[in-house]
């Protein structure tokens, strides 16, 4: 049965694709765009005229040789005018970029986070997003990209959980911005957004994330899409130490009681910083709280590892920042419990979460922007 399209719907449609297209090749002739698409040159044309218009594109003359007939002019993304917003909401402080639409950071923001509830958390995480938007001035952001620490609903736009703020229970993250900035606005679990950041680099096709800090987190790029659904690679919750020390998530013995910085502080009985003086002035207690956090790390890699059959890792968090005191007794114990394991590793700034949740968005972002002329729409 034939599916009748409205006609302005279809437009609307097409000029998304020859958008996307125009992002994805960075530079590219009308002709390029007739031969890929397999639209009408008529068609190609209105629709390059109408995103020049709106300033989504930009057209280039390329220079040519004499006598070669008329020179072809290039169409790329114009990374002036539209914007979208980035934001990493953490335990230790929100990070928030701003980005172009050919993924180009043009802005950032930071602040350290103070809240102690669900309340004053969604107060700050508005005033966060205010303060960077007035960083735009007035340029035009198009959509808000969230990553979201602890459990997260992507596809609905609810944060679960975050173990850190214990009434905070499914909030519907992206409504409740979207409502207050009028925007669309896409949630992420931030180690994806911080995968999704590499993908787009098409450094890696498979890997495995982890990030240590005040918490543990895991994603899983595999055939080079993120790989899971909410709940899935919780490994700061799986089990280190049976029956052992108590875990922010009300379990006992979970990895993240014994490899977090903050369940390292826990086990010392001071703050983190003063946990690391005390390794650096040699006290042996200290250092044995550095060394069973570099073994329960192997341990637990090594199983991500088998289980996934992926050996290379990369690693992120600010307990990296430390390295110099646990990575050679990491390498070693990944040695002593498995002598041919072949993971390899690379570090990757946590920047990128906020990046990767700007680069999400963009791409969710573009299918909502009126590519219709102002009399259409
Ligand atoms: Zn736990």
């Amino acid at each position: 049965m034939k599916k009748y399209i409205n006609q302005m719907d279809m437009k609307q449609a097409n000029a998304a694709d020859i958008f996307a297209l125009i992002r994805k090749s960075r530079r590219i002739t009308r002709k390029e765009i007739e031969a890929k698409t397999g639209f009408s040159w008529g068609a190609v044309s209105t629709i390059a005229s109408l995103l020049i218009e709106k300033n989504y594109i930009r057209e280039l003359k390329c220079e040519q040789p004499k006598g070669a007939g008329r020179a072809p002019s290039y169409l790329e993304v114009n990374t002036t005018d539209h914007f979208v917003l980035g934001v990493d909401i953490n335990i230790s402080g929100f990070k928030s970029v701003l980005v172009n639409l050919q993924n180009e950071i043009v802005g950032n923001n930071f602040y350290k986070a103070t809240y102690s509830d669900k309340d004053s958390l969604l107060s700050e995480i508005i005033k966060f997003i205010k303060e960077t938007m007035t960083l735009a001035d007035s340029k035009n952001i198009i959509g808000i990209g969230v990553a979201m620490q602890g459990l997260v609903d992507a596809k609905n736009g609810i944060s679960v959980s975050i173990p850190h703020c214990k009434d905070w229970s499914n909030v519907p993250l992206s409504y409740i911005i979207s409502k207050e900035f009028d925007l669309p606005v896409f949630i992420e679990h931030d180690p994806d957004c911080i995968l999704y950041a590499v993908s787009t680099e098409q450094i890696y096709k498979n890997a495995i994330l982890l990030r240590v800090d005040k918490g543990i987190g895991m994603s899983v790029l595999s055939g080079g899409k993120i790989f899971g659904k909410p709940g899935m690679f919780e490994i700061g919750h799986t089990i280190a130490v049976p029956n052992g020390m108590l875990c922010s998530c009300g379990k006992q013995g979970c990895l993240e009681a014994y490899a977090s910085m903050s369940g390292m502080a826990t086990l010392a009985g001071c703050r983190f910083d003063e946990l690391v003086q005390k390794v650096k002035s040699g006290d042996k207690k200290s250092q044995e709280i550095f060394y069973d956090m570099a073994k329960y790390l192997a341990v637990a890699l090594l199983n991500a590892s088998h289980m996934l059959c992926i050996s290379r890792i990369v690693l992120c968090g600010d307990m990296w920042q430390y390295k110099d005191l646990f990575y050679d007794a990491f390498l070693n114990s990944l040695k002593e419990i498995d002598s041919k394991n072949s993971l390899e590793f690379s570090f990757i700034d946590v920047e990128n979460a906020a990046t990767g949740a700007a680069l999400i968005a963009i791409e969710h972002a573009i299918k909502y922007i009126d590519f219709r002329k102002e009399d259409e729409s």
